[in-house]
Parts: structure tokens; sequence; C-alpha cells
């Protein structure tokens, strides 16, 4: 008998094809659906009948249902059909696919027309017996082919009715008639010349009513163009073995208006003066057809939201664009982004996550036409395929999908505020195939994230962009530990003294491909992947080093650090902090920490904790690039900060432009009323540096002093300083 860890797999690999909550995967995967999700979701009573009448099927049914690795390996095998081949349920697991069809013609190369992504079928004689299989491609959660699924059914019984055929014309004739099977004969044109009193039974019709019918006017429409396609392949099917009979599968109309699903098998006697047509043996196999609808609904459907997922999506594009093609109808492809999201699952738990996708999903499904198509991509990714009928109409909807967002999530009690970054490609402009114009949206919402928008269409550039970008973003964590980061330091000099008491600790990448990087490049980016606030720690780390270096050279600065908008979401980082300065043994004075004024509105209340948690240490902070964002007096009033660096874009003309020096002029007199030190930034010339001094401002930094430099160029441009003051 089987092990405890076979039966097991069995059981997980039955339950994940069926969806079962009670064996389901808890570890919350990005489109399964954990077991407190499942209660929070819609009814969806179709769906809930049809998985248990997939279970019922299976146990009871003559079917077997199994699915095979890449390898064909069995990893699951089940169903009420295993025991007229002797076989238990999951006797097979682990045991190779081909090994057990040695003797069924072209079976490799039916495997592999299904790991492209195609389905088919097979007929597998094992000794007495004949089974019909099916085999569809099995996909994971990326929609990627990850093996395949196979569905057989017993059909010796057909096989033999056919192989005995002409034992005995009376013999025959009993058997057909008692025969549950459909068995008929069509003329080459479809029109029917004999029909089973079977067909009673099955379709509601009895057999006089059928003969001088056509087949086709029974058949669903949907269906149509496969049976024709197959049909004709009957034409050509003349060799007589069990192996080369065409089987069509379709759908026909009960004489009650309700659909039945047949399996036939045809074969082609137009040769033979009898009968001068197709003999069709065919039988009800509408149990099967909804397990394979079910199945297939799961495969192209995103369990949390039921919206379509990827690979749908991908095949619904693909459908509207062969439209497209003679129609001339254009659609805009949305790729769509929440932003906090991440946040969220981590503080109220994925139960509460997966609620607020679910919600998120219902809005945008209420945002859009009906013409229009909705998927989850994944995470908190959606897309949006849009008809385009014209441009103020494609503008419109966009805005209502963010505005849609605007409305607050109700979480634990929480109003929480969620937004959305949309990247957007045109079909047929930026492309007319599903995946280029997929990777296109997605690439334009990142440009959109990048930048702040709200929406982004997609532009050319932006795939070279997007190169670099994940070429950067897999850097970034080893540049750590490679020691490819490093700190230079611009000094800030008392305006009307010249004295250095400072200086600004600017971060560098130092790549060992692509040389010196810039801050602006790359601190994006480890923003967006949630690296910043380690890289802030590196650096803070690496200031104090310095701090320490200097001091024992008689050098004695205070180093300013550059903090970001996650350091202050990071309520644990005062006390890692903290925890540094006790490491290295700084004077928490000597190290000052720079918060943008953009970063400190994004949530000034906690700025405000946070702020309050470092300056209880002794540290010092100061506003950044002041005048860039939209910071009332009173808010400033309120940050437990003393020093305000107005930002260099009102500096660097300020000779010039007497609305930038009215503006500086203010700036001093307020920070001054409010007890704060003035640092004017960006001071490129001496002229500059004069004006500055005049309006009373305490501290200059700019390339005028000196550029960022790294520290042993810095010690040494100090020294030349001091020597020259030395002369004065
Ligand atoms: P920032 O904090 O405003 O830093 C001043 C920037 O202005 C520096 O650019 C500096 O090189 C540049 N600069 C200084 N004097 C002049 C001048 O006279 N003229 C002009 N045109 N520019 C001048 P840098 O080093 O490229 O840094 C850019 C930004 O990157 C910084 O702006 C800061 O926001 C960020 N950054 C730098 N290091 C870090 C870091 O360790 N952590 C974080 N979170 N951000 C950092
Ligand atoms: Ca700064
Ligand atoms: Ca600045």
């Amino acid at each position: 008998m089987y092990g405890d860890g076979v039966m097991k797999q069995l059981d997980e690999n039955l339950s994940q094809l069926l969806k079962r909550p009670d064996l389901a995967d808890q570890e919350a995967q990005d489109n399964t659906v954990p077991i407190e999700a499942e209660t929070s979701r819609a009814p969806q009573p179709d769906i809930v009948t049809s998985d248990q009448l997939l279970r019922t099927v299976v146990e009871n049914a003559p079917i077997i249902l199994f699915t095979l690795d890449h390898a064909g390996i069995f990893t699951m095998c089940e169903g009420q059909g295993l025991q007229v081949l002797g076989l238990h349920s999951g006797e097979l697991v682990g045991t190779s696919f081909f090994d057990f069809h040695k003797d069924t013609p072209n079976i490799l190369n039916k495997f592999l027309h299904v790991l492209d992504g195609n389905a088919t079928t097979s007929v597998n004689r094992f000794g007495d017996l004949y089974f019909t299989t099916l085999y569809l491609p099995l996909l994971d959660s990326n929609g990627s082919v990850s093996g395949v699924i196979g569905i057989a059914s017993n059909i010796t019984e057909r096989v033999k009715a056919e192989q005995t055929f002409e034992v005995s014309e009376r013999k025959v004739r009993t058997m057909i008639e008692q025969a549950t099977d459909l068995i008929l004969i069509l003329q080459a044109s479809g029109v029917f010349t004999y029909a089973s009193p079977s067909h009673q039974r099955v379709i509601g019709y009895a057999p006089e009513d059928l003969i001088g019918k056509n087949v086709f006017d029974f058949i669903h429409p949907d269906d149509k163009k496969r049976v024709h396609i197959a049909w004709a392949g009957a034409f050509e099917a003349a060799d007589e073995t069990a192996e080369n009979i065409v089987t069509i599968e379709c759908r026909l109309r009960h004489a009650n208006g309700s659909w039945i699903t047949i399996e036939a098998i045809a074969r082609n006697c137009l040769d033979d003066p009898d009968i001068q047509g197709f003999i069709i043996n065919a039988h009800d196999v509408s149990e099967r057809f909804v397990v394979q609808e079910q199945l297939r609904y799961q495969l192209l459907h995103d369990n949390l939201t039921d919206l379509p997922n990827r690979t749908l999506l991908l095949d619904i594009l693909d459908r509207f664009i062969e439209d497209g093609a003679k129609t001339k109808k254009e659609f805009a492809l949305i790729v769509l982004d929440l932003n906090g999201f991440r946040d969220i699952n981590d503080t109220f738990g994925y139960a509460e996550g997966d609620r607020l996708l679910s919600d998120a999903a219902c809005r945008l499904r209420q945002a859009i036409s009906d013409s229009s198509t909705i998927a989850r991509l994944g995470g908190d990714e959606f897309a949006i395929m849009l008809p385009t009928e014209s441009a103020e109409m494609l503008t419109e909807r966009l805005t209502a999908l963010s505005t849609i967002l605007e409305e607050p999530f109700i979480i634990e009690g929480h109003a929480l505020h969620i937004d959305a970054n949309m990247g957007i490609s045109l079909y047929p402009t930026h492309g007319d195939d599903p995946t280029t114009l997929l990777r296109r949206a997605d690439v334009a919402m990142f440009a959109a994230k990048r930048s702040h928008r709200p929406f982004v269409y997609y532009e050319s550039g932006h795939d070279q962009d997007t190169a670099q970008r994940l070429e950067l973003i897999s850097g970034l964590r080893h540049a750590v530990l490679a020691n490819e980061f490093m700190l230079y330091y611009q000094p800030k000099a008392q305006t009307s003294t010249g004295i250095i008491h400072s200086v600004e600790a600017l971060i560098r990448w130092q790549h060992p491909a692509r040389g010196l990087i810039f801050p602006d490049s790359f601190i994006p980016l480890a923003e967006q992947t949630g690296f910043i606030t380690a890289l802030t720690l590196w650096a803070v780390e690496r200031a104090m080093k310095q701090y320490k270096d200097w001091q024992a050279k008689g050098i004695e600065l205070e180093i300013a650090v550059n903090l970001s908008m996650w350091d202050l979401h990071d309520v644990s980082f005062p006390a890692k902090v903290a925890a540094l300065f006790e490491r290295y043994d700084v004077p928490t004075y000597r190290i000052r920490m720079e918060v943008t004024e953009s970063s400190a509105m994004a949530d000034p209340g906690l700025t405000i904790s946070v702020l309050k948690r470092l300056t209880a240490l002794g540290i010092s902070c100061s506003i950044d690039d002041f005048g860039t964002g939209y910071s009332s007096l009173t808010y400033i009033t309120r940050l437990p900060i003393d020093e305000l660096k107005i930002d260099r874009t009102f500096i660097q003309h300020i000779i010039d432009t007497p609305a930038d020096e009215a503006i500086v002029r203010s700036t001093i007199t307020m920070a001054h009323s409010l007890g704060l030190h003035v640092v004017a930034e960006g001071v490129e010339d001496a002229s500059t540096l004069e004006l500055l001094d005049r309006l009373g401002c305490d501290i200059a930094q700019g390339y005028y002093l000196s550029r960022p430099l790294p520290p042993e160029d810095f010690v040494r441009w100090l020294q030349v300083k001091e020597r020259s003051f030395a002369a004065c």
C-alpha cells in the first residue's frame, strides 16, 4: 500500500485541482484564496455547485482524472474508471505516463503538443480495454504550463460494438437497438440516413424525426466551426484501426431546447456500398463536460476576485485583435498597480489585504463599461482592456478609474486611502500582439510610479529605462555586500566667516560596469523595492565610522545624513539608529538628519512622531529642499527641527531674479523668527554668496565652496582651506 506521503501528495493534488477549501494550500499565494477570504467573497452558487459536482463525478463516473508533470510523471491519478484496469487511486503517482502507454502510438508528440498549450485527445488500448483521453495544459499561478491534465473514459463497449459489427445482422440490429450510445449513419453532407432508437432517450428525437435532417442543424453554433474541421479530417481517415478513429466532441440541441454534450467517433465508410456515409458512435458526456468546463474556468480565473487571469486576458486580447484586423477596432490596455497595498498586508494581515483587493476589483468593474475586460495579473496589479471610441472617452474612463479608488477603504474600522498608477499602451499604435501590449503597459505603469503621475502612456524610451532599472534593482542588494556604495562629503560653510562646522554625506554607487552612479538614479529604485531602509542604515553607520575616523585625526565635524520618506514610516527606525550610536560611541549631536519637505508632508503625523523620537536621542534634524513642497508655516512650527535648507532652485538664479530674492529674504526672516538656522543650497558663485550673507543667511552649501568629495579628497580640501584661513 502507499505511504502517508504519497497519500498526502494525492490529496494535495486533488484539492488543488478541485480547489477544496478544506484542503487548499493555506500559504496565501497571490491568486489562491486563503480560507478566511473564502468566507468574505460574494456568494457564487454556480461555482460551489460545480465544485461538488466535479468531486461527485470523479468519485462515481467511470472516468480517470490525472495530472502529469513536465517529465510525464503522474502527480495525481483518481477516479472510479481505474477499477477496470485493476488499479487503485494514486497507484500510478510517481510512475511514468510513457511506461504506462507503451502501446499508444504518437503519445510523446501529443504530450509535447499539450505542453505547448494545446488541448488534444487520444484513444489508448490496454489489453482488451479502450480508453479515450482528453488532455489539457495544467497552468500554474503565472499562467505558465506546468504539466498536463488528463480525463480518460472507458469506451471499450463502443469499440467492441464496432468490431463485432459484422458478426450477424440480427445480432447487430439487436445490439444497436439495445445500445445506450447513439449509433447513426450520416451522408457526406451530414444528413441522417440512420439513427438508433437511443436517440429518443438521449436527445429527445425519435429516429424517424431525424432521418433526412442535417446533423449540423442540431450542433451548437459555437461548436460548428470545430466540427466542420474534424468532419473534413474524417474524409481522410480511411484507416480502420481504433487508433485512427476521428473523435469529435460537441453540443447537440435536445428536443427540449437544452444542450447536451456528446463525444462521437466517426468512421469513414463512404466506400462501403451498403453505407455510403459515416458510421458514428456517440455518447452523452455532459457530466464530463461540466468537469472540463469547471477545470477550464479555474485555470482561467483568479480565485480571489473571480476576474479573468493573465492567460484568459491574453486570449481575449488575441480574439479582439483578430476581430479588430477586420473591423479596425482600437483599444487601450491599462496596467493598474495599487500603491501602499503591501503596507496594508503587513499591518492588517493577508485576510484584510485580500478583502481590500476584492473590494478594489468590484470598484474597478463598476468603473468600466460592459465592452471592457478587467483581469487580475497577480498581487495588487490589474489589467483593463478598454475599447477606445475617442481620446476624450478614454480620458474620461481613466479619470473614472482613478476616482473610484479615491473613496477610502474601510479596514478594521480605519478609513485607508489607496491610490493607483496606470500605464497605458494603445492597440495598434504601441503593438499588435497581446504580449507586447501588456509588457508596454507594464513599462508605462512603472514610469507612472517613478514620476508620481496617476497615468502615463507608453513611450519607446520607457523600454530602455526598464532594462536599466531591472539591472540596477538586481544589483542593489549585492552592492552593499560588495562594498560598492560610498559617501561623498560636501561642506556647509558659515556664510559670514567661511568656517566649516558641518558636512552633508551624499551617497554614490561605484558600479563595477557602469562607473559612478548618482543617487537620483538609484534612490527611487531603492524606495520602490523597500531596500531604502537598509540603505539609510548603511549610510548612518558609514557616517558614524567616518566621524570616528576624522575624530582620530583631530577633525571635529557634524555629519548630515539624508533620510527617505520610508524611514519616516518605519517606526523601528529611531531604535535602530540608537543602537548604532551605542555601538560606535558617537555623540548623538554630531549626526544630523535631513528630511525633505515633501517626505515630511507625506504623513505629517508620523513624521512628527519619528522626528521627535530622533531628537529625543539628541540628534538634530533639518528640513531639506524647502520651498518645493507645500508645507504651511504652522506645520513647520510643529516639527522638532532646528535647520531649514532652502532648495537650490531659489538660490541658483537669485542674482537676476527679484522674485527669488524676495522669497529667500522672507524665508530667512520667517525661519529666524521660528529660531531656525537657514542653509542656502546650490551656491555656485561669489556674488550669490555675498548676497546671501547680506540677506542674513546663516550657512551656504554649493559647488562654489566645493563639490561633494570622497573622504580623503575632502580632508585635503579642508587642510588647504584651513591653511588659507591661517594665512589671512
Ligand atoms: P540633496 O539632499 O538636496 O543633496 C544636494 C544635492 O545637490 C547633491 O546632489 C549635491 O551634489 C547637489 N549640489 C550641491 N551643491 C550644488 C551646486 O552648487 N549646484 C548644483 N547644481 N548642485 C549642487 P546629489 O549628491 O546628486 O544628491 C541628489 C539627491 O539624492 C540629494 O539631494 C538627496 O535627496 C539624495 N541623496 C543623496 N544621498 C542620499 C542618501 O544617503 N540617502 C537618501 N535617502 N537620499 C540621498
Ligand atoms: Ca540633503
Ligand atoms: Ca537639498
